[in-house]
Order: C-alpha cells, then structure tokens, then sequence
C-alpha cells in the first residue's frame, strides 16, 4: 500500500505542533483512493484540546463535522474520497504507536457494521530543528498491524478537495515566475 502526503499538510503538521507544545494532539486523516493500493491524504482535522503529555482522548462530534463538510465539498463521492484513519502526536516519545494505540486502531476497523476495510494511523512529532517525523501504520480486521511508507507528493493541479483557494495558487503553479516572458511581446 502506498500513501503519500501533499506538502501543505506537512506544513499543517508542524504549525500545529509548534503550537502545542508538550501537549499531545490529533485528529482524523481524510482521504482519495487514487488507485488500486494507493492513497493520498488530501485534509486532516486538528483537536487541540484534550490532549496531555502522555496521551490523546478524540472528541468524535468535532472530527464528525469535520468528515460531513468533506463529503459535502467533494460530492459524497464515498468510493474516491473518504475517511482514511487517524493521527497524534508524541512530543515526548518516539513516533511510534504505543500498545494503547495498536489496540484502539484494531477496534476501530473491527467494531460495528460502519467500520472503515482499514485505516492508516499517522503518529509525528516534531524533531530537534522542529521538522516532522512520523510512521505510519495500517489496520485491517483481522489482520496484524503493519507498518508502511508514507511518501511526499504535491497535489495534483485539479485537486477537488482543496479547502482554501490560496493552497491552489501556492501548490500547483510552480512556473509563475514565468510571467514574465509569456508577457513579453513578440516584436
Ligand atoms: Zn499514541
């Protein structure tokens, strides 16, 4: 399974770290199956609060509207994008998931008739020169968690899934120094 992360949300990660601190925080991964086996996380949700040095407790009403406002923007399109798991931090640990963790991943795949076929947990952290470190492990029911590689990919230039128009400009026009010469008059 390939997953990748667009370069915005790395930039999100480590705002949001830098801002908490010790504390620990998450949230929900939204994602497009883009082929076979392969994911992008196009937005995540970040809790602030409920967090403390050692562990994460998700408040499910927030990432809920957070998930409904996804659907909304990207046309309830459930078999492209929907939701692709979970993530937090350990500013104090390593960015690895705990035992705690493993488990309350296995059960979110395999508890109730809406459980997702899998889902990915993100764990980061911030490093000595407050860039982001992470894993990423993926659960399936009944299957042992295992570990895969998260890889770096810009969004595509007619991404849907945008939340804000100023990531469009900023992501996908890397020539817009270019300008210059498409103005240029031809004498
Ligand atoms: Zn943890």
């Amino acid at each position: 399974m390939i997953v990748t992360l667009p370069p915005d949300l790395i930039a999100k990660f480590e705002k949001a770290l830098s801002r908490a601190g010790t504390r620990e925080i998450g949230g929900v991964l939204v994602g497009e199956h883009v082929a076979d086996e392969e994911f992008r996380v196009v937005d995540l949700s970040v809790q602030h609060s409920g967090g403390t040095d050692s562990c994460f407790v998700r408040h499910p009403e927030k990432h809920r509207r957070f998930m409904r406002r996804f659907f909304r923007r990207t046309g309830t399109d459930y078999a492209r994008f929907n939701y692709l798991g979970e993530w937090h931090s350990h500013p104090l640990y390593l960015a690895v998931p705990s035992a705690t963790d493993l488990t309350q991943m296995q059960l979110i795949v395999e508890e109730g008739a809406n459980a997702p076929l899998f889902a990915v947990l993100l764990i980061v952290r911030l490093d000595g020169s407050e860039r982001i470190e992470l894993s990423a492990t993926a659960f399936a029911p009944g299957s042992v968690p295992i570990q895969i590689e998260i890889g770096i990919q810009p969004r595509p230039d007619d991404d849907p899934t945008i939340p804000a128009p100023w990531i469009t400009w900023r992501w996908s026009r890397p020539d817009w120094w270019r300008k210059k010469d498409v103005n240029r008059r031809k004498d």
